[in-house]
């Protein structure tokens, strides 16, 4: 782990600072700077634990802190490194989940997934398909986080028994499908691949009006991973190039053909490999629930779709035209003829403010439980 000290900067001082809070030893304002009260809060820590209290973050500082790393932040900008923390921290504190990765991408780093739940009923759920929608990461996260909490206390969430759940429920969730997108998004990318970033910044010169890199949804390679399936891709390409998307870039490119880009590939293949009944596809843009393809009408999927509505208040809708085709859920739909779902989360540009979090917390938590049991 990176060392942290007196002027250090980025993502995992927002981490510190927040975990510092969480635990009663400062009331830091969360900036990503590493100042004099962050150092000031580092030494009462150090103090705490009757280590050297010399105001900067190694090893032996670290590894006292990540005592803490099952605590999901709800209130920084959330990259890979805070998920790969926050997944060492499930494998240590919550044995009984079951986590692997289901391929790398683009840039190599592993995809993971989390397996809640011994039960012979599969379900599945991903998020941050897109890059500036990763607030959706921190959702499935943190859902894990509490679900887990439940099970290890014999407490209930969303009034059910989360034993009750494990027993009869095997769920699925990769929060995190676009690693290197949302990477990109909350400036890892920047601070500490600079040549990738400046890279992404070419292809994003393509499109001069998307801001960058806030608007970026793509994989780092400039292909939209969520118009990659074959589920009428080639009337998702005749639409998007209609509209100019014609190259790599920042969104809505098809890609040269389907499942050429890994992460989209990874997602297939683990979704064959397993036997889902329902899968939610998340997303951030406009509080909807889409759960139509084509013709396809699966058995439930309107009645189901009804009770998230009406526990989540977010309205169930056909999609657009303009993005109807090529989904992830789109191309599940088509196959299994199962409830499929793109949930559209929150509202406003992407990507949202971390601190709509509570609110998309709240709003989802009925959806997600109600995903494993109806
Ligand atoms: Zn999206």
């Amino acid at each position: 782990m990176e060392v942290l000290k007196f002027n250090s900067k980025g993502v995992l001082v927002e981490y510190v600072q927040t975990l510092l809070n969480t635990l009663g030893f400062s009331n830091l304002n969360i900036d990503g700077i590493f100042g004099s009260k962050t150092k000031e809060a580092v030494i009462n820590f150090q103090r705490n634990f009757w280590l050297t209290p010399d105001g900067i973050i190694g090893k032996n500082t670290w590894n006292k802190l990540l005592l803490y790393a099952y605590i999901v932040p709800t209130n920084i900008h959330y990259g890979y490194n805070i998920l790969s923390i926050n997944l060492d921290g499930f494998k240590q504190k919550f044995p009984f989940l079951d986590i692997g990765n289901i391929g790398y991408s683009s840039l190599g780093r592993t995809i993971p997934y989390i397996r809640f739940g011994k039960g012979k009923k599969q379900v599945f759920y991903s998020a941050s398909i897109h890059a500036n929608e990763w607030i959706t990461s921190v959702l499935l996260m943190k859902y894990i986080e509490n679900l887990s909490f439940a099970y290890e206390n014999n407490n209930t969430i969303f009034d059910y028994r989360a034993r009750f759940l494990y027993d009869n429920i095997s769920l699925y969730i990769v929060p995190m499908v676009n690693p290197d997108g949302v990477d990109l998004v909350v400036g890892n990318i920047e601070k500490y691949l600079p040549n990738i970033f400046n890279n992404a910044k070419i292809l994003s010169d393509n499109y001069p009006n998307i801001p960058f890199p806030d608007g970026w949804k793509a994989n780092i390679n400039g292909i939209d991973l969520n118009l990659q399936f074959p589920a009428l891709w080639d009337e998702a390409k005749e639409i998007k190039y209609s509209q100019g998307y014609t190259k790599p870039g920042p969104r809505d490119f098809v890609g040269k053909s389907p499942l050429i880009a890994v992460e989209s590939i990874n997602l297939y293949n683990f979704t064959i490999s397993k036997n889902f009944s329902l899968i939610l596809a998340y997303h951030t843009q406009g509080r909807v629930i889409y759960w139509r393809f084509s013709d396809f009408l699966p058995a439930n999927s309107y009645y189901i779709g009804t009770q998230f509505q009406n526990v989540s208040g977010y309205a169930l809708e056909d999609t657009p035209k303009n993005s109807a085709n090529a989904g992830y859920k789109d191309w599940f739909i088509k196959s299994y003829n199962r409830p499929g779902y793109t949930i559209e989360a929150g509202y406003g540009t992407n990507p949202l403010p971390i601190s709509q979090f509570d609110e998309i917390y709240s709003t989802n938590v009925g959806i997600l439980t109600l995903g494993m049991v109806l």
